[in-house]
């Protein structure tokens, strides 16, 4: 029996509230105890409240002292890209110097570049770089992430992609929620038809035989997969039992948010274009928008979803960073929080609350974590600051003092430096 006490934490961010996503007002109630407490019992969370009432049941117990610091539950990051080889460096620069993605694209850059060296990878040299971004991760506050295939766009090598993100699993105190995302691109060798055949033939049924993804993820878009391809590929996964995620209204409004609605998706991903029918359509089904400010960033776009709209339609609003080596090079959940206030005019607690409980929810852990309360997994993350809006407010900083997974420490910023 490992027991741990946690005390003094100047705020001690619990998101305690309904067992459900949070909409509208809901979004700002952080349910923080000032000078909080926290007992973890075997990697669970037992109680949660003041120290001095926590402080009532230590004997036996390891003390953590938070004094002067922000303990909140870990970051879970809904969106992710994270096994890819090689970098994009290339195309960074090329952008920086002014050329537009196509003249980038015809010069041997964009996903092709990465998927040619992801195929090329070995499983090992895949898993030892996927390994570097978990640590990333770990140090930004991150404790869980949604991590997608997408960059084989074979049959073997979507399957070597997943099969790291379970070695990964295995092997890092990340937490990993695996996605299939077969419909990233068509590649160079196939027509969109042969493509989508093989996939829904042979590649979904390999990876639901092997347990090797829990969601089916698709590109709706202009020149990927468009709407009726789209629902061809969600309607297969959804009869194997995946759930459902797309990445939609990313570029132009093709009607992909209606069209995640449609299928009962968990979350519909992007919606940078996505219009007012578009919204009305999620609320209706209760699809959960996963927005990825960082995308848009590094895009060097001023397009940002409709955050405050989607927040007064009743949306329960995730917000995530898209790692990827394209758009979104960063990690970095505070440097979302960031943008979500600056770019997207929400509040800080709003953020934080689309960052942890509700992106719990999309994906499919809201029981489990998101949140400090009793009966929930000891995920947490100790901030150097003693206020929580500090994590929107110090862009670039890193804030990160300890991290805790299931109880155990895994990353100490004095410690680990
Ligand atoms: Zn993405």
């Amino acid at each position: 029996m490992k027991l741990l006490a946690l005390l003094h934490a100047s705020q001690l961010v619990t998101l305690a509230g309904p067992k459900r996503p949070r909409i509208g007002k809901e979004l700002l109630d952080l349910g923080i105890v000032r000078d909080g407490g926290m007992l973890v019992r075997d990697g669970k969370i037992e109680k949660v409240g003041p120290s001095d009432e926590i402080e009532k049941n230590v004997r036996g117990a390891e003390i953590l002292d938070a004094r002067g610091r922000v303990v909140m539950p870990g970051f879970v990051d809904a969106h992710t890209h994270l096994v890819f080889a090689g970098n994009r460096l290339d195309d960074f620069e090329r952008h920086a110097r002014g050329e537009t993605y196509e003249q980038i694209a015809k010069a041997g850059g964009g996903i092709w570049s990465t998927v040619k060296k992801t195929r090329a990878a070995t499983e090992p040299d895949l898993l030892a770089q996927a390994k570097k971004h978990a640590n990333w991760f770990l140090r930004c506050g991150t404790t869980t992430v949604e991590a997608k295939s997408g960059y084989g766009l074979t049959v073997e090598d979507e399957l070597k992609i997943l099969r790291v993100l379970r070695r990964l699993k295995a092997d890092v105190r990340l937490e990993i929620v695996p996605t299939f995302l077969g419909a990233h691109a068509v590649p160079r060798e196939l027509s969109p038809n042969e493509y989508l055949n093989l996939l829904i033939t042979e590649m979904l049924p390999r990876v639901t035989a092997e347990k090797l993804a829990e969601f089916c993820d698709v590109f709706c878009e202009r020149g990927y997969f468009d709407i009726d391809q789209s629902r061809n590929i969600l309607s297969a996964a959804k009869k194997v039992g995946l759930s459902l995620r797309g990445h939609v209204d990313q570029l132009t409004n093709s009607g992909g948010a209606k069209l995640m609605a449609e299928m009962g998706a968990t979350t519909a991903d992007h919606l940078e274009q996505t219009d007012a029918q578009g919204i009305a359509s999620l609320k209706k089904a209760n699809v959960q928008p996963v927005l990825l400010p960082a995308s848009v960033y590094g895009l060097g776009s001023s397009r940002y979803p409709r955050a405050r709209k989607m927040i007064e339609a009743g949306l329960a609003i995730v917000l995530a960073t898209d790692f990827n080596p394209g758009s979104s090079p960063t990690p970095s959940m505070p440097t979302v929080l960031s943008l979500a206030c600056t770019q997207m005019k929400m509040s800080p607690a709003e953020a934080i609350t689309a960052s942890t409980v509700n992106a719990a929810y999309s994906v499919n852990l809201g029981d489990k974590i998101g949140s400090l309360e009793p009966g929930k997994l000891a995920n947490f993350v100790i901030f150097d600051c003693e206020d929580y809006r500090e994590l929107a407010y110090w862009f670039g900083v890193p804030q990160t003092h300890a991290v805790y997974v299931h109880g155990d420490c895994v990353l100490n910023s004095s410690r680990d430096r």
